[in-house]
């Protein structure tokens, strides 16, 4: 068992983040040690051309059209058109406001997925999601689950422009970003889903509902082991909730473990 004292201890000492390596816990553990590679997909791979002058205003402006198209065209995205997709959208407001949009970033079949609620304003300047302060303590949360930036792991958000002056996105605005989220669960089909916050997990989850009441066990998302905990940037203000996300992570690596063990007995042979 992991001491609570020491939890405390090691989670106020950032970034000294670290989940101690126990037994029967290899399948992860091995991950510790593996060189990571650089990121397989770029924050923007291709940039959408762009035609200043010849716009018509956006699409939240135009009178409603049938949204059947867009849907039916990110349905159908496959990975090296999907940046320029999401950087060409101009399906809600937050649209008029953003440097960059934030696709993600991560492995293209990466086995974790975490999934944030917007980008700020470093994101939004970079293109990148979680560089900012809030992407210290993931990238702290990663380290203390033996992982790292790289292909095993992919980092998206569920609206991938910057709302601004950080605010909460609107329904509206989540509701016209989703399509994009699901197609990346449906591209990656990661082995776990962990959802950073309040913002994330309802959406995933398609429920209204507090952190509080999610946590603690294992929902599912598109069929996958989806796990709830809070989000980085309210962890930096709440020392008391840094025990329970460290809790929120063991519960995520005991998942992964399992579903891990799982995949292999079902392998043919
Ligand atoms: N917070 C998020 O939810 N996402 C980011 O990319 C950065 C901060
Ligand atoms: Fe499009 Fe999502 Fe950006 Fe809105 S937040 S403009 S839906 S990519």
């Amino acid at each position: 068992m992991v001491n609570r004292d020491d939890i405390l201890l090691e989670l106020g000492l950032l970034p000294e983040w670290r989940l101690r390596p126990r037994a029967g816990l290899g399948a992860v553990g091995q991950r510790a040690g593996t060189p990571v590679a650089p990121a397989a997909l770029p924050p923007v791979a291709a940039r959408a051309p762009t035609s200043p002058g010849t716009g018509t205003g956006t699409e939240a402006s135009r009178p409603a059209t049938d949204p059947g198209p867009r849907l039916a065209r990110i349905a159908a995205l496959e990975w090296p058109a999907f940046a320029a997709d999401v950087e060409a959208c101009t399906a809600c407001g937050l649209c008029r406001t953003r440097k960059r949009s934030v696709p993600g970033v991560g492995g293209l079949s990466a086995d974790w997925l975490f999934v944030g609620e917007a980008p700020g304003s470093e994101e939004d300047a970079t293109g990148e999601p979680f560089v900012g302060q809030a992407g210290r303590l993931l990238d702290n949360m990663l380290a203390a689950l033996g992982l790292a930036r790289g292909a095993g792991v992919h980092i998206a958000n569920v609206v991938k422009c910057r709302p601004p002056g950080n605010r909460t996105p609107e329904p509206l605005e989540i509701e016209a970003c989703r399509p994009y989220l699901d197609r990346q669960i449906a591209l990656i089909r990661p082995r776990l889903i962990v959802a950073l916050g309040k913002v994330a997990a309802t959406t995933l989850l398609r429920v209204d509902a507090t952190i509080a009441s999610l946590r603690g066990r294992v929902h599912r998302c598109q069929g996958l082991p989806l796990v709830v905990t809070y989000h980085p940037a309210y962890l930096l203000r709440s020392l008391p909730d840094k025990s329970k996300a460290w809790e929120d992570l063991v519960l995520a690596r005991r998942t992964m473990v399992q579903v891990g063990s799982e995949a292999r007995s079902t392998l043919p042979g």
